[in-house]
């Protein structure tokens, strides 16, 4: 349409892109086929009482004018405008092949907001569900930390123990090396509570499992079996390397540095220590072989304490 303009105006949702067109529902010609979604013709503008309240916007009158609505079904999605100087001047056809082409233009509308709809909806829901996956992720790692990290000391837990103590001692199998281990119990901890309280008492336990980290080698094992029990685990060490690692602790907790001035502490513990003989029942698992080992650390830590704790004692194999 030569000389003609055309613009697509309307309330709601579509946007002009000439501020100097805009109109409200029901407001001019343009805003009349908004709100009734019939096309309007004004066939000369300078008569129009409808477009002649709408001038404000400035702008040169024209003579005639076509609004036509953007429908999608029933839904108006905005007016197209096709103007022309001269009053009169659109024909039937014109106003029919306008209408024809509005409505090609609804449904492209349409189909386009449903689009972007769409990717929105599915850009939320994948960040909704990426962060849900997040979480799930950090919670499985807390729960996996959780059940093999004891939370006061940081040290293993005594499950933990138990399944890598089984590697540790197969290694030591196959390999023909020493294997030995510590199970140490704190002394009248129990008076450390009483005394100074419970929290207190962790600092205490906390400290102590720093001191067994410290006396540890790269390839041993430390874990917290119990609430004032602890265990070490040696790779290549026999009894001697035990008892004088046992010793150092003993030393060691006698000077423990807590952060507090707990006057009149005096840190003791039984240490009972035992380690793999070259005569062990080649006809037991690891994990008997395991347990026949704890058992022995135990009972020879009990013995340290019904003779009066602060000491230690070695099991071996009967
Ligand atoms: P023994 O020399 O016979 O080993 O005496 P004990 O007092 O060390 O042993 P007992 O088994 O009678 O008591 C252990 C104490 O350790 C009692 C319990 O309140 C304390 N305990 C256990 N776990 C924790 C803990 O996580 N924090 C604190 N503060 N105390 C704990
Ligand atoms: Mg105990
Ligand atoms: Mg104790």
């Amino acid at each position: 349409m030569s000389e003609s303009h055309a613009g697509i105006t309307g309330a709601g949702r579509v946007k002009d892109i000439r501020q100097s067109m805009q109109f409200k529902s029901g407001e001019g010609i343009a805003g009349i086929a908004y709100a009734t979604g019939q096309l309007q013709y004004c066939r000369d503008c300078s008569q129009s009482r409808e477009y002649l309240l709408n001038t404000q916007s400035g702008g040169e009158l024209p003579g005639s004018l076509i609004s036509a609505p953007i429908k999608m079904g029933d839904q108006v999605l905005g007016v197209l405008n096709a103007s022309h100087p001269l009053p009169e001047y659109f024909e039937p056809w014109q106003q029919h092949t306008l209408s024809l082409f509005c409505s090609c233009l609804g449904q492209i509308v349409y189909n386009h907001r449903l689009m972007n709809d769409l990717e929105y909806v599915v850009e939320r829901r994948t960040h909704e569900l990426t962060k849900a996956l997040q979480e799930a992720d950090a919670l499985r790692q807390r729960y996996e930390r959780l059940s093999m990290i004891d939370e006061l000391t940081g040290l293993k837990n005594r499950r933990y123990f138990f399944s890598e103590a089984e590697a540790l001692l197969s290694r030591a199998i196959r390999h023909d090396q020493n294997c030995s281990m510590l199970l140490i119990d704190i002394d009248y901890f129990k008076l450390i509570n009483d005394r100074w309280g419970h929290v207190v008492g962790d600092e205490v336990l906390v400290a102590i499992a720093r001191v067994l980290e410290e006396e540890a080698r790269g390839g041993d094992l430390v874990a917290r079996v119990g609430g004032e029990e602890f265990v070490v685990m040696l790779a290549e060490a026999g009894t001697g390397g035990a008892d004088l690692m046992a010793q150092r602790i003993q030393e060691r907790l006698a000077h423990l540095e807590t952060g507090r001035d707990l006057v009149g502490l005096n840190l003791t513990a039984s240490i009972g220590i035992t380690a793999l003989t070259p005569d062990y029942d080649h006809e037991f698992s690891v994990s008997e072989l395991l347990d026949q080992l704890y058992s022995q650390a135990d009972r020879a830590m009990y013995d340290c304490k019904r003779e009066g704790r602060n000491s230690r004692k070695c099991y071996l194999k009967d």
